[in-house]
This record gives C-alpha cells, sequence and structure tokens, in this order.
C-alpha cells in the first residue's frame, strides 16, 4: 500500500477517508525534522502552511507524486520544483471561502469597534476613562476596499454591503467585469482605492508580484481615519511600517490574522500596538472548515491513488492536464 504523510492534526474522517486507498504516516505534533525522516517513502503529503517545501525536500522523496495543501494558498511549496518533478500539487480553494470571508468582516467589525482595546480597558478598572479615549466609528455608509476580487474577496464584498450597508470598491486587474456584483465598483487604479477607502482589506496571493507590495508607497496613501485589514498573507504587507504609521497616528488600525513571521518574534512591535488585532493564521480553523479542507484534501490524494482525476490541482497547466 502507498504511503501518505499527514503533517497536521486533521479530522478523523479526513484519516478514514485516506486509510480507504492508503497506510496512513500520522505526525500532528508537525515538527520539521520529523517531517524530514518520514517523507522518504511516500507517496503522497497532506500538507499545512508550516513546512516549507523546497527542491531539497522533494529530492528527499523520490516516490512522491502529490502534495496536496489543507487551504488555498500553495506559497510555502516551490510550485515550479514540483511540476519540474512531475508532482501534482492540490489545493482546497472552495473549502474554506466563506469562513475566512467570515473572519474578516470580523476583524472588520472588532477593529473598527475598537473591541479589544475596550474590554482590556474596562477589565483594567477603567470603565470610565475608556468610553471616550478612542472612539470607534460607525460603518453604515462608509467605503470597503478590497485588493484581489477572487472567492474571498467576494464574499466579503457581499456581507459588508448586507451587513454594514458599506460601499465596495475594488482593485484586481485579473477578473473580467462581468463578475463583478451589482453596486460594487470596480477600479483599474489601485492607488484610487488605497485613498478612497475606509476599511481596506487584502485577499490577493502572495506571489512575486504581491511580495511586500503593501508598503509605504501605497500605506501612505490612505487616510489616517482607515483601518487596514490582511488575511491573505503575511508577507504581502510591511507590517513594520504599519506599526509606524499608527504609532504616528496616520493609521487608525490593523488586524492581520497572517504575519511575515508566523509565530511572531517574540519583539514584534505590532504585537504591543493596542490599536491591532492578531489572530494566529486561525481564519479558516474552524470547527466546520478544518474537517471540509481536511476531508477535500484526503479525497484529492485518494483520487491521485485510485486513477480518478483529482478536483482541484493547481500545476494543472504546468502538467499539461487538460
Ligand atoms: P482567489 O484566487 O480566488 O482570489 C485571488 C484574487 O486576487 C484573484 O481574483 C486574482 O485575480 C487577484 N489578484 C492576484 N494578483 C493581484 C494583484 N497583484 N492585485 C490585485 N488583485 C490580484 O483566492 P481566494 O480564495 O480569494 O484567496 C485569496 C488568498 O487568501 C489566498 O491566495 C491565500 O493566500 C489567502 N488565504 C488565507 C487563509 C487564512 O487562513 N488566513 C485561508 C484561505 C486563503
Amino acid at each position: 500500500m502507498k504511503k501518505v504523510l499527514v503533517n497536521e492534526k486533521v479530522s478523523p474522517d479526513a484519516l478514514n477517508i485516506l486509510k480507504k486507498a492508503a497506510e496512513v504516516v500520522y505526525m500532528p505534533s508537525g515538527d520539521h525534522d520529523e517531517f524530514r525522516r518520514l517523507v522518504r517513502d511516500v507517496t503522497a503529503v497532506m500538507l499545512d502552511t508550516t513546512i516549507k517545501f523546497t527542491p531539497e525536500l522533494m529530492d528527499m522523496a523520490p516516490d512522491l507524486k502529490v502534495i496536496s495543501r489543507t487551504g488555498t494558498g500553495v506559497d510555502n511549496v516551490d510550485i515550479e520544483a514540483a511540476t519540474k518533478r512531475g508532482i501534482m500539487v492540490l489545493h482546497t480553494p472552495d473549502a474554506n471561502t466563506l469562513t475566512v470571508a467570515e473572519h474578516t468582516v470580523a476583524f472588520i467589525g472588532a477593529i473598527t469597534k475598537h473591541m479589544l482595546f475596550l474590554d482590556s480597558e474596562t477589565r483594567q478598572g477603567k470603565f470610565k476613562t475608556a468610553r471616550r479615549l478612542y472612539l470607534p466609528v460607525d460603518l453604515d455608509g462608509k467605503t470597503l476596499g478590497i485588493i484581489g476580487y477572487g472567492r474571498i474577496g467576494k464574499q466579503v464584498a457581499r456581507r459588508c454591503m448586507a451587513a454594514f450597508n458599506m460601499k465596495v470598491i475594488i482593485y484586481d486587474p485579473y477578473i473580467s467585469d462581468d463578475v463583478v456584483a451589482p453596486g460594487v465598483v470596480r477600479y483599474s487604479n489601485e492607488e484610487d482605492v488605497y485613498k478612497q477607502a475606509d476599511v481596506l482589506t487584502i485577499h490577493v496571493p502572495l506571489t512575486e508580484e504581491t511580495r511586500k507590495h503593501v508598503r509605504e508607497k501605497l500605506l501612505s496613501l490612505m487616510k489616517p481615519s482607515a483601518y487596514l485589514i490582511n488575511t491573505a498573507r503575511g508577507n504581502i504587507i510591511d507590517e513594520a511600517y504599519v506599526v509606524k504609521m499608527l504609532n504616528e497616528n496616520r493609521l487608525m488600525g490593523a488586524a492581520f490574522d497572517v504575519l511575515t513571521n508566523e509565530p511572531p518574534l517574540e519583539d514584534e512591535e505590532f504585537l504591543k500596538n493596542p490599536k491591532t488585532i492578531i489572530s494566529p493564521h486561525s481564519a479558516a480553523l474552524t470547527a466546520e472548515c478544518t474537517v471540509r479542507v481536511a476531508c477535500e484534501a484526503a479525497q484529492g490524494i485518494v483520487d491521485y491513488l485510485e486513477g480518478r482525476m483529482p478536483k482541484s490541482i493547481f500545476n494543472r497547466k504546468g502538467l499539461n492536464i487538460k
């Protein structure tokens, strides 16, 4: 029986799907050294975001045929190297869309209402002063700027229009006009979205084009009253510059689910700043979504092993699969 390595804690449902077609090597610890040791004779890997799948690692696993990411982003896999070696890279782009959109909307509510700050002040006995110290804002009629109008961006737009009556403006040079929902206004100039947004949220993949793209040049265009949200990938944003803006009152707040360093270094400035909200790359980790994503990632591997075409092959084009 072929071996499949699973490098994170996943639901028993997903393990049961795999067990139908493979011997499962389960390492819920996610330990990197253990991974290097166990990957050597496996046919497939079910992979989280913590392991960087380098060409060197691929060469350690000569039988490897499938890498199945439990999530959307595949930026921790060297796609070119995998494709060159004929390794199929699978992901689960639809399984976590709604969940990440909900987390983003929760961030938008929490950061603009200063929820965590007010909670912390109240617990410290500052009930009277906290109420008027750092005033939250209404979202009704405010402008939400979305960079990257793909699966998640679209759902965030829909929810913010319905829940908060926000106006939505977007920047995404790669989509066609017919996917833009009624009421959403598309801009062809990214800078205008930064200038006009009261809340700006990032939903692009991490690519060579987007890496550290959101830095001083764009961030400086934002209104001092605006809020920045990132649930996409940490390396897209210059976090240090965001903190500088918060400290200089040139930005009102920022909420990050994803960070350049995961986990963050102990002394990172944004951890000390009361105008930030941070979650540990957990936007997709709800009770329901973790099961959905793991089962879909497992099913992709089983489909491959049993000779069917998996649903979401990220490097389909590179592998010349029709
Ligand atoms: P998607 O591919 O459906 O949408 C991405 C959109 O970004 C596309 O429409 C694309 O045209 C657009 N885009 C690409 N480059 C751009 C650029 N330079 N400027 C503007 N737009 C650009 O992906 P999705 O499912 O919406 O997910 C978006 C990203 O969110 C993923 O790539 C992943 O990194 C991240 N994500 C994070 C979590 C989490 O746990 N925090 C979970 C799922 C996805």
